[in-house]
């Protein structure tokens, strides 16, 4: 099982990803290529455009990744030195490593039972300090936004998102990324829209805190290449941006495709009790989930996952195993049951447009079998 045409079901198909869009990406390519537009372009400020359109939000900028993205983010937001920013356990350390390069400490709290931010612990953990509240709309699904905007503005705090897994998410008919300051969106190739390499957005209301960003990402210049402040070269590729730009228009079948397979799931392992499945796609009006992962909980899940892969299924445990604040090496202290024993139990099931529904109902059937025999 080491290369990927060995897998029957690969956790994620890298080149599919290219393969199954080949010929319109070689002439994206090709387009961009001969124009030798690379670097800031009529293409990326395309993208942004739509990208902005597409959230309902005011304003994108293009960025090299998401985790500078967020760290830009809190930096044109104000955050800074003495400022403790709130965000859940349960993330990629990348939402850390930005509130910290940001300069503000990095406050970790509990996940509720779907996985995303538990507003009642983040309410817990407020400080004199606190700043901000910074939840990871995870997994393709937008955290209870009422509840923490209720929160929030009792204690006069900001909200900012780190959405990179939830381009399209909704709360409440509200695009995750447009409910706060500002927030960062991935395009890493196995994100819902992948670019070719690293890319990234930050979503914005603020006129203000898009101009900062402008500026950050390019050297802190302004638009008459005056130096106005101390920035980063951080720009999202021209040619990264053309392709996102393509994928952009048909990115609603996309999601609806993810939808269609989180179903398939849902009918085929919904009454196992050896299983906990994420909420399925209509089962709450208020959340609109675009499944960037398929994360379940499962009793026995070190053996499940063995036996799956001798089944040629390929799974993944999110972050490697640990929720950020077991990264115990970054000087975290905290202790958050209910977080640790998810991560005892969390594994994500394939969940990618390469699958076909005989993919999805051979994991399944690989799955009741585990628990039968
Ligand atoms: C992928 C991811 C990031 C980092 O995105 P990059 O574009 O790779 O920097 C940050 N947070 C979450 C929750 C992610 O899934």
């Amino acid at each position: 099982m080491s290369t990927q045409e060995e897998w029957k079901v690969p956790f994620f198909n890298y080149p599919y990803m290219f393969i199954s869009q080949e010929e319109a990406f070689m002439s994206v390519i090709r387009d961009v290529g001969r124009r030798g537009a690379f670097i800031m372009q009529k293409d990326l400020a395309d993208f942004e455009a739509n990208l902005a359109a597409y959230t309902g939000g005011k304003y994108a900028v293009g960025v090299a990744n998401a985790t500078d993205g967020l760290q830009m983010a809190l930096m044109a937001g104000g955050v800074g030195p003495g400022d403790e920013i709130i965000f859940c356990s349960h993330t990629m350390v990348a939402t850390a490593s930005a509130i910290h390069f940001a300069g503000a400490a990095p406050v970790p709290v509990e996940a509720g039972p779907d996985h995303v931010m538990d507003p009642e612990a983040m309410e817990a953990a407020i400080t004199p300090r606190t700043k901000a509240i910074l939840p990871t709309q995870l997994n393709g699904r937008t955290a209870d936004m009422d509840a923490i905007r209720t929160v929030a503005d009792k204690h006069g705090l900001e909200i900012y998102e780190d959405a990179a897994q939830a381009l399209g998410s909704k709360f409440n008919g509200k695009c995750a990324g447009t409910f706060g300051v500002a927030s960062c969106i991935s395009f890493y190739p196995a994100k819902v829209l992948g670019c070719l390499g690293d890319g990234g957005a930050v979503l914005t209301n603020n006129e203000e805190v898009c101009r900062k960003l402008l500026s950050l990402r390019d050297h802190g210049r302004d638009d008459d290449g005056d130096v106005v402040m101390w920035g980063l070269n951080s720009r999202l590729d021209n040619l990264q941006a053309a392709i996102l730009d393509y994928q952009l228009r048909d990115y609603q079948k996309v999601i609806d495709r993810r939808r269609a397979i989180a179903a398939l799931y849902q009918e085929r392992l919904a009454n196992f009790e050896q299983l906990v499945l994420p909420p399925a796609p209509d089962s709450d009006p208020d959340h609109f989930d675009v499944f960037q992962n398929y994360e379940i909980e499962a009793e026995n899940r070190d053996k499940l996952r063995v036996y799956l892969k001798e089944r040629g299924i390929g799974t993944l445990i999110q972050w490697g195993g640990k929720a950020v604040h077991q990264f115990r090496k970054l000087g975290f202290t905290q202790s958050l049951p209910f977080t640790e024993r998810l991560f005892e139990r969390m594994l994500m099931l394939p969940m990618n447009m390469s699958l076909s529904d005989h993919d999805v109902h051979y994991v399944c059937d690989c799955i009741i079998d585990f628990y039968w025999k």
